[in-house]
């Protein structure tokens, strides 16, 4: 596997040094490669990349595989922040387990890369995201919790990664995901979209019944202490031997950039 070379490094961090653009998305947001380090991790071997951005102080982070300078078809993943998920392994969401699938995924690839978004909780922030779990634990019903937890269309999310892209000079992806609705938005943006990559986790003996229970129901769920859990991340997930209704055979990477909506 090749990666980026400390000549191509240094050559990006000198040109996003210097770059500036009118922006992308409804607010206008530019980011910048800051920093470029390898990233030896137990899904195997990647390289990351930091970012600023103009809108706020939100340190967006790719983690690359592989050299995907100029890369066509490169396989990419959209990856929001969940503290509790990603770092505590908090069940009342499933970003753990699909951030995990995606780099176990990539890191058996020759290139791709995520966009791990510093978005908690769909960008309403962490104090937030826990005042809705709260008002959950008190009751509250599933479209106040969602409100609550910000689940709307944000183009921002889809802005900064487009943009992020672009920074990391790949020119079309291949996106891994099983939310058609995430292609259209990024490719309205400008991205060029060659095919689908639909998420498929395997599960172990341990997490098999939790993760079929997420399947199954969609959406949101109840667990059997009466907690209500929301995906927080925009897909739903897929398992092994599931039969992926409406998101196209397991495995299949579709070549349509234009899914219809949901
Ligand atoms: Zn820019
Ligand atoms: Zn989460």
């Amino acid at each position: 596997m090749t990666t980026l070379t400390q000549d191509q490094i240094q050559q990006l961090l000198v040109t996003n040094h210097e770059h500036e653009c009118e922006g992308m998305g409804a607010h206008k947001v530019c980011v910048r490669i800051e920093a470029i380090a390898d990233l030896p991790t137990r899904f195997g071997d990647f390289q990351i990349v930091a970012f600023s951005n103009t809108r706020d102080e939100k340190e967006h982070i790719a983690v690359v595989r592989g050299s995907v300078l100029d890369g066509e078809d490169v396989p990419v993943r959209l990856h929001s922040e969940c503290l509790t998920g990603d770092v505590i392994g908090s069940l009342r969401c499933d970003c753990r387990d699909q951030l995990e699938a995606a780099l176990k995924l990539i890191g058996n690839m020759e290139s791709g890369l995520v966009l791990y978004l510093r978005q908690e909780g769909r960008g309403i922030g962490l104090v937030n995201k826990v005042r809705a779990y709260s008002l959950q634990d008190q009751g509250l019903d599933t479209v106040e919790a969602n409100q609550a937890l910000g689940f709307r269309d944000d183009e921002r999310d889809y802005a900064v990664a487009a943009h992020m892209l672009v920074s990391l000079r790949v020119r079309s992806i291949r996106l891994i995901t099983n939310n058609p609705r995430k292609m259209d938005q990024l490719s309205r943006l400008g991205v060029t979209i060659n095919g689908r990559i639909p998420q498929i986790i395997q599960p172990n003996q341990y997490n098999r019944f939790y993760l079929e229970t997420k399947a199954a129901k969609s959406g949101h769920w109840i667990d059997f202490r009466g907690h209500e859990h929301l995906s927080e991340q925009a897909d739903l997930p897929i398992l092994e031997g599931m039969s992926p209704d409406g998101f196209g055979g397991a495995g299949v990477d579709e070549t349509s950039a234009h899914q219809p909506d949901d």
